[in-house]
């Protein structure tokens, strides 16, 4: 972009003319003053400085993943994909360090080699590993944390464009903000991950009556080393899924590839398609062919590399609210949520999922210092979600829910101020890294109070 200086004279900036971004779920977009795409650390600085001196923001956005309006650059958006892939190895300790812009999806490939894993992921892996840290994104398993509970380490760049190293044991009083940092205190440029040997996940999934499901949710979360389970609004009956780790040498038993198409792509997101579309015509379609996919998700059992059993495709488009509880109030909230459901006569084509993970001391973290049950309900994204949101998120308010930073909520600074014993700690801490506010944007100010 050329540009006139105040003496007249043109002089080139560090980023490109935008078009309108949109995130994945097609609820935010903006057209950023400019688009830069560094491929160092010292181009990555120069953004900064050229951006402070046109006094214009900055916003490292990831894969568009998030359906809050966490990732709008209404300045300069940054895009890290120049910042990827492998940094170093320790093996020896299972320590691996990334470019802050690498996809998950590129990471079992660059592990591979060292023998290594991420030791537990979320549905889908097309987001980056910045941007699924600094939201507090997570899969489920009553002894795991989310994914930023795997940081060992980050290098940030701070607004005044020092390069801070940030671990328990460098910068120590960052460490507990950086890392759900909600892209609100720096730009990561290298994360480092504590992974684990390569193992294997068999996985089982079976249909399951819906309130014996709730009546054993303790029960089945303990057991298991990771057990979800889907429920769609209106049926009886619930998808339960549950895996075990084994030795990265057991024997695989993948799902075949015809079947899996026919069930992930063709029965899972086409049918979902299909329901959606005709849904959003004739909702008196809804409760029947919701009844038709829950007796069509059928059992099955498979052993795969674990990043295999994972994450899955999502090609049906859909907004989402996803809420931590406390683990215990699961069977309350989901129940309350089914009743809600009946009495507003909602037709949710979209099903609940329900997942777990430990709790940890990560300020901003979801699971903060309780073992927590995360319940998501999900509406097509041609179909209004306000009056169903709504309602669900008072429900979820009730037992001391929190939002994902990732995915929408109606709630402000004063509601997290309440939900977070450190929130205050990490607002100061970022007052420190940037108190001009070079990284805000609409959401952080509605979110952390401006
Ligand atoms: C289909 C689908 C499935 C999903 N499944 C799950 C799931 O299973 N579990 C779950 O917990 N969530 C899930 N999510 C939510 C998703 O994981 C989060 O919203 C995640 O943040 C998206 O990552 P991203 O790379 O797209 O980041 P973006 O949404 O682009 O950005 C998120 C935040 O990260 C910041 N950021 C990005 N890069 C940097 C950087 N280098 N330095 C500093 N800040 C940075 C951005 O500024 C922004 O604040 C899902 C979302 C979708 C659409």
């Amino acid at each position: 972009m050329t540009h006139e200086t105040t003496a007249g004279a043109p002089t080139t900036l560090p980023w490109r003319p935008a078009t309108t971004w949109q995130n994945w779920g097609h609820n935010q977009s903006v057209v950023p003053r400019g688009v830069a795409r560094p491929t160092s650390e010292d181009a990555l600085q120069d953004v900064l400085e050229a951006a402070r001196g046109e006094g214009l923001t900055v916003k490292p956005v990831g894969s568009g993943h998030s359906f809050t309006g966490i990732a709008v650059a209404p300045g300069v958006q940054l895009d890290l994909t120049g910042l990827s892939g492998l940094r170093a190895v320790d093996t020896a300790s299972a320590q691996v360090t990334l470019g802050a812009g690498t996809r998950l999806f590129e990471i079992p490939a660059l592990l591979e080699p060292y023998g290594l894993a991420m030791p537990n992921l979320g549905d889908i892996d097309r987001q980056t590993i910045s941007g699924a840290v600094s939201t507090g994104t997570h899969g489920t398993g009553a002894g795991f944390g989310g994914l930023a509970t795997q940081l060992v380490q980050v290098r940030l760049l701070t607004a005044d464009g020092r390069h801070l190293t940030v671990s328990a044991e460098e910068n120590p009083q960052y460490w507990g903000a950086v890392q759900v940092g909600l892209g609100a205190l720096g730009v990561l440029t290298e994360v480092t991950l504590q992974c684990v040997p390569q193992f294997v996940l068999h996985a089982v999934e079976a249909p399951a009556p819906f309130a014996q499901v709730l009546e054993e949710w303790d029960a089945r979360c303990a057991e298991a080393d990771h057990f979800e389970f889907y429920w769609f609004p209106g049926t009886t009956v619930a998808s339960t899924k549950t895996n075990t780790r084994l030795p990265g040498d057991a024997p695989l038993s993948p799902v075949p590839r015809f079947s899996g198409w026919v069930d992930d792509e063709l029965l899972a997101n086409g049918l979902y398609r299909a329901i959606c579309a005709v849904g959003t015509r004739a909702r008196s379609v809804v409760p029947v062919a919701n009844k038709v996919a829950s007796r069509l998700m059928a059992r099955r059992e498979y052993t795969d590399l674990s990043y295999r059993v994972f994450a899955t495709s999502r090609t049906v488009r859909f907004r989402e609210m996803e809420f931590a509880v406390p683990r215990e109030a699961v069977p309350s909230v989901v129940r309350e949520l089914d009743a809600m459901i009946r009495a507003k006569d909602l037709r949710v084509s979209f099903p609940v999922e329900v997942r777990a993970a430990a709790a940890d001391d990560l300020w901003l973290s979801t699971a903060h210092g309780r073992d927590t049950g995360y319940v998501a309900i999900h509406r097509y994204f041609r179909e209004d979600y306000h009056r169903y949101f709504t309602a669900a998120q008072d429900i979820f308010r009730a037992h001391g829910g929190r939002p994902h930073w990732g995915k929408l909520h109606f709630l402000g600074a004063d509601d997290f101020a309440e939900l977070y014993p450190r929130f205050d700690d990490f607002v100061r801490a970022r007052d420190e890294l940037d108190p001009g506010r070079l990284f805000a944007n609409p959401y952080l100010a509605h979110v952390l109070g401006a």
